[in-house]
């Protein structure tokens, strides 16, 4: 299958003080089908937004290309092109004007492409809205009159208004309340059916990207370190990495009897030297020669999953478990 989007070897590096720099994404590369859906993960600082915000337009890239349908996409590509990507943010008050009526706000990506007339603009977003499970009439009112959920619905009608074929989500249900969370996941997945959309899904909940992604992607300090399909990244991690995520979620580590790992977030300021995860990697002993802390392991492909990391691809087990002598620890 062509992909609809393709990343390929993306880097974002900032200046930071002192003369250093920040390597907030450091050769990323994947691609969505048409209708797919990407999951990427990583904890906070781990380059997930950075990298959405990147594909977006938002932030131009250190290095790397991105493409749309094989087309070189970014801020430079004309307006109807960037219609075909739109982004929801996790702060849906953020995205809307508190100034005017939220149905303004739908219509508005409408008007600045200059699309149709205002009746035309006016039945599209009440369409988005309805299909959005918002009443119409909710149009007239201001941001600060509806619930959390209800803005995000609305922030997703204006991403949809423009018929997009990839929306990208930026952690969209981690300001919401868990039952408001559910019902916005389903949502997402009934409109990526209903209009076979492709979504790139940004978030640190790994039981909501479970929900609503057929491949995950696991970042750690600006890299790919993981890539597998659901089915099976959720039922056997590779990555030492992975599998201390996925034991930070109760059902998900319990069930494969993972141990957490002590996960204090690392700088991307100052990397660790060799394998970025070594300091916190309960199997780095596995691996001779103090290899880990030494030398960079490549992302390798294997099948349709891809693996960073110097333990042999078939050394590491499928899943890890807790028992006495696995290595894992709880720091
Ligand atoms: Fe752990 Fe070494 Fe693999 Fe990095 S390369 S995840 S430190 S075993």
């Amino acid at each position: 299958m062509s992909a609809l989007l393709a990343v390929e070897g993306l880097c974002v590096r900032f200046a930071a003080r002192e003369g250093r720099m920040v390597h907030a994404v450091e050769g990323v590369s994947f691609s969505i089908p048409s209708g797919g859906a990407l999951g990427l993960v990583g904890e906070s600082g781990s380059g997930k937004s950075t990298t959405a915000r990147a594909i977006a337009g938002l932030q131009a890239p250190s290095e790397g290309r991105v493409l749309l349908d094989g087309e070189p996409f970014g801020r430079q590509s004309a307006r109807s092109a960037r219609a075909r990507v739109q982004l929801v943010f996790q702060d849906a008050q953020g995205s809307l004007d508190p100034r005017r009526p939220v149905g303004w706000s739908v219509e508005e990506p409408l008007a600045l492409q200059g699309s149709g007339t205002a009746k035309t603009r006016r039945a599209r977003a009440f369409a988005a809205l309805d299909a959005c499970g918002l009443d119409p009439k909710l149009s007239l009112r201001y941001p600060h009159e509806l619930s959390g959920g209800q803005r995000q619905r609305v922030a997703i009608a204006r991403a949809l208004v423009c018929e997009p074929q990839l929306v990208i989500l930026d952690e969209p249900t981690s300001a919401l309340d868990v039952s408001v969370r559910a019902q916005i996941v389903n949502l997402l997945c009934d409109l990526r059916q209903r209009f076979g959309l492709a979504y790139l899904f940004v978030s640190h909940d790994l039981a909501v990207v479970r929900r609503v992604c057929e491949e995950v992607a696991v970042m750690y300090l600006g890299r790919i370190v993981e890539r597998a399909p659901r089915s099976e990244l959720f039922a056997s991690p590779r990555h030492p990495y992975t599998q201390a995520l996925l034991a930070a979620v109760p059902e998900i580590g319990r069930d494969l009897a993972l141990a957490p790992l002590a996960l204090d977030p690392a700088s991307p300021l100052a990397p660790p030297s060799g394998c970025a995860f070594h300091p916190r990697c309960p199997r780095r002993s596995e691996v001779p020669a103090q290899r880990c802390s030494l030398e960079l392991p490549i992302l390798q492909t294997h099948g349709d999953a891809a693996l960073s990391c110097h333990l042999a691809a078939g050394a590491v087990p499928r899943a890890h478990p807790a028992a006495p002598g696995s290595g894992a620890s709880r720091g």
